[in-house]
Formats: structure tokens, C-alpha cells, sequence
């Protein structure tokens, strides 16, 4: 079965905000003291998500308020923001910006005597706060014998609920300039719902069946089902996997999946599998469960570690106990992210919920073999000599450390455990990467530390943090969920992947400087396929050709055995 994920699926730039500025603001305090007004979001796995964070929904203004207030997405009508300030609390606005235009428009022609005709649901959120911005000259028409009942006005504007039908409120839109062409229309439609019904509309064509994932009470995910209906008979609207029990998938060829505004990315990754499931038969069940357990039981990982071992010594000319370096450097790597996995598992209850369930059944096992892994390879470095022994028994510690209080109360509330620096996930992954793989070995007799063994240091941690920040951009939802302030949470997506794609030119240029002085050997010339491969993922990622999953992760981290492959080549030819 073949899966097209609409690249429009999920979180719009508007709820996408509320929830980051929710989880931010709560995150900030130590103290749960903030509270939404009214539901954040129409979706009932982050509204349960937020509850079990301390985060209550107030729905009723009571008499005295205390702490912070969030206003949803949906914006609110301004005396209610008024009398939420009135009774004591400190609120911040997380309406949309979109939903501000519409309200700016609203405000300024209600000043000069204008009707409002608000075009869409009388009980939705939004249309309730835009009403409050025309005060008693606002009306609401959700169908067009509604707006033909309207009295005639003598100035009136025609605006959009911003979830809006597109074909509706063209519609509206011809009969008001046919009947009433004094009335100014404001198409308020929000593009990011109009690119979202077009994308579904056009795949639609092209598919047996269609999924829409989203909240019950999601207006603009009941609106992409009705607009995906228009090409497709069979249209599924469900709110998480439980949906889809009912629906015989395997009996389809070609599907697509689409979401609502308000439904998070790993709710769409979650179906995205459930409905691939029936379709692992065979040699295909087979290649998903090698990419599962490789991926997961952090095996890929280590085979990278030791591919780029191989690449580190190649780079530096030296081959002497180059077996021992790359077990250290594979050992190392898979028992410091496995034991991290282990204690991060709330994070990947959101990522990556089978992946966490995986680590809740096996933590004793998986707890067992990381111990004993990094044992044998503090044992081959002890065999080496006693300076790699102690280097590797500090990089354990502090890969161990990395998770655990370490500062005391007084010296910081917020920054206790290495983890809480903002970034230092990636930043220390790829230092210890860089440390074992092209240090730990310059460091050991007969070999030393030189130019090259910089050069290839530099180069083994760049590539390191690249792929690192990358899966740091697929895991933003559940790291801010659990307060994992990495790259892309502390500067975003769009500037992680232009940092990202920054690296990979200086590596470029890098591996041609110094492949041309002899800083490192030639290898370097061939190297260069790794900037151009990653910069193509990473590329075809964001032009939304490749939708987050095994298939995306064994693609990143290939790159890294890649590099280990030529390397063995270089080495054997
Ligand atoms: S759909 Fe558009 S207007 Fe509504 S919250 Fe999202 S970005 Fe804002």
C-alpha cells in the first residue's frame, strides 16, 4: 500500500504558536500557575496532554483570577479580555495573528457605523470573539438561506470565519455582488485552510481512500473531509488510531492522510503506521522490523560510530589498533544513547509512542546489555594503554551525567542536570562523537595529535551535529512537551535546517582545503558526497517528499555508514 502524507497535514503556523507559547509559559515557571482560557486548541489528546501538565482550562471568569492566562488561538471578544484582567490575572494573548487581522478589520469599520456580517459557525470559538469586535452591529450567516434572511444595511462588510469553505464563501461572495455591491468583502479566509482543502483536493483524484485526522469538535478538520469528499468516495474522519478499527485499510491501494490545523505530528505519525501495518507482508514485514530494531535498539547507531571510526583513521593515515578504536567508539555510542533513550522515554512517549513502549517492556534488558557493552569497550581502551582507560571513563560519566541533578538548588532552580542547558544535547553529543572517534585514537601511543587529527575532529563532530539537530527538528513536539530545550526549540525549525545547511557547505569546503594541503588524505575528495547526500535528504524533507518515520531516520544515519563504507573501499583499493 502506498501512503501519500498531505504536506499540509497538521499544525498551522497559528495553533502551532498557542501551543509552544502554552508549553513555553509553563515551562518558565516552576509553579503550575497558568491556565487556558477556554479549550487551547480543538484537540483532545493536547488538551489531555496539557491537563496532565497542570495546565486547567478555565471556562467560567471567576471572581478573583490568579498566574497566567492563555487566550486560545481562537481569539476571545475584548471585554473578556478586559474582565480577565479585571479579576487579577496576568493574560497572554496567543491568538492567532490571522485571527488579529480579522479582528483589527472588524474593530476599525465598527467605528465608522459599519455592519459586520461574520461568515460561519454562531457557536464557534472564533466567530463568538470577532462578534464582541462588532459589538451590536455583528451578525452571523453559517448557510446561505441564513444570509438571505439578514436585514438590508446601509454599510456593512462581509468577513470570513478563517476556517471557512472556500466554494462557500464564493458563493456568498457572487450573491453579495450581485444583490448588495455596496458592501465591502473581505476574503478572511486563512490561506494555510485554503492551501490545506486545495492539497487534499488535488490528491484526492489519485486515491482510493483518504484519512482525516482530527478533533470531533474541529471545524476545519470537518471542512477538509467535506472538501477530500468531493473527489473520493471513501473519506474516514478519525481522531486517533481508535478510528480506524472499523476500516478494512489492507482492502485499499493507494491512500492518503490529511489533518486538521490543531492535530499534532504524532497523532499523524501514529495513523500513518496503523494504516500501514496490514500492508507488512512478507520480505516488506521483514525490511520494517530490521529498520525497527536497527533504529531503535540504537545498533544502527553503533555500526555509524564504527564506520566513521574507520573514516577518522583513514582521514589521519594511521591504521595501528584501528579494530580496537572502532569497538570503542560503537560500544561507547550504543550505551550512552541507549541509557539515555532509557531515561527519556516521556519524550518518546510523544515522538515516538511504539518506540517509548519498546524501552517501557525491555528497560531491564536493554538497561543490562547497555552496561555491559560500554564495560567491554572501557575494557579494550584499558588494553590500549591508561590515558584512553581514563578518557573513556570520563566520557561514560559524563554521557551518564547527562540526565542527572548535578547542581545544587541554590546555584540554580532551572539549570540543575546538564540536560537543562538549552542546546547541550546536541552540542555535547557531537563533542563526544568527535572526542572518541578522532581524538581518543591520536592521543594513544604510536600515534599523535597533529593538524589532521583537528581537521578530522572537526569534521567527525559537524557531521555528528548535523544529524543530531536533524532529529532534533522530527522530536520538537514531544521535547517541548517534556521541556527539552534543544537547537530547533531555542531558534526554530526553518533556522535549524538553514544552520544545518550552513555546516554542510564549511564541510565542503572544508574536505576540498584540506584534502588539497594534505591537512588529511585524499579520502577527503570522495568524502564529499556526504554534504551533498545530507543537503538532498534534508532538501527533499522539507519540499514534504519524505514524510518522518524509519525510512527518514535509516536515510540520516546511512549517511554516516556511507562515509565508513568509502572509507573501507579507500582503505581496500
Ligand atoms: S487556521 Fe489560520 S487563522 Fe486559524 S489558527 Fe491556523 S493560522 Fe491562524
Amino acid at each position: 500500500m502506498k501512503i501519500v502524507v498531505a504536506k499540509t497535514a497538521g499544525f498551522c503556523m497559528g495553533v502551532r504558536r498557542a501551543v509552544e507559547m502554552v508549553l513555553d509559559t509553563s515551562n518558565e515557571n516552576s509553579e503550575p500557575i497558568i491556565s487556558t482560557y477556554g479549550p487551547l486548541i480543538h484537540n483532545p489528546q493536547v488538551l489531555s496532554l496539557l491537563d496532565e501538565k497542570g495546565i486547567p482550562v478555565i471556562k467560567e471568569i471567576p471572581e478573583k483570577g490568579s498566574g497566567t492566562i492563555l487566550i486560545r488561538a481562537h481569539g476571545v471578544p475584548p471585554e473578556t479580555k478586559e474582565r480577565l484582567e479585571k479579576v487579577g490575572y496576568v493574560v497572554k494573548d496567543a491568538t492567532c495573528p490571522r485571527v488579529i487581522k480579522v479582528q483589527s478589520i472588524i474593530r476599525k469599520h465598527t467605528q465608522k457605523k459599519f455592519s459586520t456580517i461574520i461568515i460561519g459557525d454562531s457557536d464557534h470559538p472564533e466567530v463568538i470573539g470577532l462578534l464582541g469586535y462588532a459589538r451590536e452591529n455583528g451578525y452571523i450567516a453559517s448557510t446561505m438561506d441564513e444570509f438571505k434572511a439578514l436585514p438590508k444595511f446601509e454599510n456593512a462588510i462581509v468577513v470570513a470565519q478563517t476556517t471557512q469553505s472556500t466554494e462557500f464563501f464564493q458563493e456568498i461572495t457572487e450573491f453579495v455582488k450581485k444583490n448588495n455591491p455596496d458592501y465591502k468583502i473581505f476574503n478572511t479566509i486563512c490561506d494555510s485552510t485554503e492551501k490545506r482543502q486545495n492539497e487534499i483536493r488535488n490528491i484526492a483524484k489519485s486515491v482510493d481512500a483518504i484519512f482525516v485526522v482530527g478533533g470531533k469538535e474541529s471545524g476545519n478538520t470537518q471542512r477538509l473531509a467535506e472538501a477530500a469528499s468531493l473527489h473520493c468516495d471513501n473519506v474516514y474522519k478519525i481522531e486517533d488510531v481508535d478510528g480506524l478499527d472499523s476500516i478494512e485499510t489492507d482492502s485499499f491501494k493507494k491512500v492518503a492522510v490529511t489533518a486538521g490545523a490543531s492535530t499534532p505530528n504524532w497523532i499523524i505519525r501514529r495513523v500513518c503506521r496503523e494504516i500501514e501495518k496490514p500492508s507488512y507482508k512478507g520480505g516488506r514485514l521483514f525490511l520494517i522490523n530490521l529498520q525497527r530494531s536497527l533504529l531503535w535498539t540504537n545498533v544502527y547507531l553503533a555500526i555509524a560510530a564504527g564506520c566513521l571510526s574507520l573514516t577518522s583513521a583513514t582521514l589521519q593515515g594511521f591504521s595501528h589498533n584501528i579494530y580496537s578504536f572502532i569497538i570503542i567508539s560503537s560500544t561507547y555510542v550504543f550505551s550512552m544513547h541507549l541509557l539515555n533513550h532509557l531515561t527519556a522515554i516521556k519524550a518518546d512517549q510523544y515522538n515516538d509512542p511504539e518506540r517509548a513502549a519498546f524501552f517501557v517492556k525491555y528497560k531491564k534488558l536493554l538497561t543490562l546489555i547497555a552496561l555491559i557493552t560500554g564495560g567491554t569497550g572501557i575494557m579494550v581502551a584499558a588494553e590500549i594503554g591508561k590515558l584512553p582507560f581514563y578518557v573513556i571513563i570520563g566520557m561514560s560519566l559524563t554521557g551518564l551525567s547527562y540526565n542527572f541533578k548535578l547542581f545544587p538548588k541554590f546555584l540554580s532552580r532551572k539549570y540543575r542536570k546538564i540536560k537543562d542547558v538549552p542546546g547541550s544535547k546536541t552540542v555535547l553529543i557531537s563533542l563526544a562523537w568527535g572526542v572518541v572517534i578522532s581524538l581518543l585514537p591520536a592521543i594513544s601511543e604510536p600515534v599523535s595529535v597533529d593538524l589532521g587529527t583537528l581537521v578530522t575532529f572537526l569534521l567527525i563532530s559537524l557531521m555528528v551535529f548535523n544529524r543530531t539537530a536533524f532529529f532534533d527538528i522530527l522530536d520538537m513536539q514531544g521535547d517541548r512537551i517534556v521541556r527539552k530545550e534543544t537547537i530547533p526549540i531555542l531558534i526554530g525549525e526553518e533556522k535549524t535546517i538553514s544552520l544545518i545547511n550552513r555546516i554542510l557547505i564549511a564541510l565542503f569546503i572544508v574536505l576540498i582545503v584540506s584534502s588539497i594541503t594534505g591537512v588529511i588524505s585524499k579520502l577527503g575528495y570522495v568524502l564529499l558526497l556526504y554534504p551533498v547526500s545530507m543537503f538532498s535528504i534534508i532538501n527533499i524533507y522539507k519540499r514534504g517528499f519524505v514524510f518522518p518515520g524509519y525510512r527518514l531516520e535509516i536515510l540520516i544515519e546511512s549517511n554516516l555508514i556511507l562515509a565508513g563504507f568509502i572509507s573501507l573501499a579507500w582503505m581496500l583499493f
